[in-house]
């Protein structure tokens, strides 16, 4: 016994069947909830932690959903604000499948054009923004309609700008 408490004191109880994503860059954690369209209001049962430590990447977040088992196109879209992030799949208390996370090739929706002019942001029938990956290091998408280009940058600041229902 070191007498010393650690983060991973603080770490909940292990979920018996869920998810557990870790290695979430600092900060991103309701970023990842709100991709995945977990609602604080809803069925799942929801333990985040932010800003503790790790030895892979300094500081982390992690989230655990209890009940919820990420689609294949979630998984794409975590990586968009996560991508250090590995998702683990558990069931009954054992992590049974983990994966790593890869920027999407199309984003549709989600993401918001930066051009003000652009069709996707027209106040009556707007088209639904859809973005293709030019690069991933740093991360870019360019949208489809207007050719504007959207960094990691705006990226991160377009999903952390929103709350959770
Ligand atoms: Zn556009």
């Amino acid at each position: 016994m070191s007498g010393r408490v650690g983060d991973e004191g603080l770490v909940v109880r292990k979920i018996r069947e869920g998810t557990v994503i870790d290695h979430i860059p600092v900060g991103r954690a309701l970023s990842v909830l709100r991709i995945l369209g977990v609602s604080l209001h809803g069925r799942h049962r929801i333990a985040v932690l932010i800003n503790v430590e790790s030895r892979k990447i300094g500081r982390k977040d992690i989230v655990k959903i209890e009940g919820l088992e990420p689609r294949l196109e979630d998984l794409d879209k975590i990586a968009l604000v996560a991508p250090t992030a590995t998702v683990n799949i558990v069931k009954d208390y054992r992590v049974i499948a983990k994966r790593k996370v890869e920027p999407p090739r199309e984003v549709v929706g989600i993401l918001r054009c930066v051009n003000p002019t652009c069709i996707t942001r027209q106040e009556r029938e707007p088209v639904t923004p859809r973005f293709v990956r030019v690069s991933v290091k740093p991360l870019m998408y360019r949208c489809v309609y207007c050719g504007s280009i959207l960094t990691e940058k705006d990226i991160v600041e377009q999903l952390a700008g929103q709350a959770l229902d």
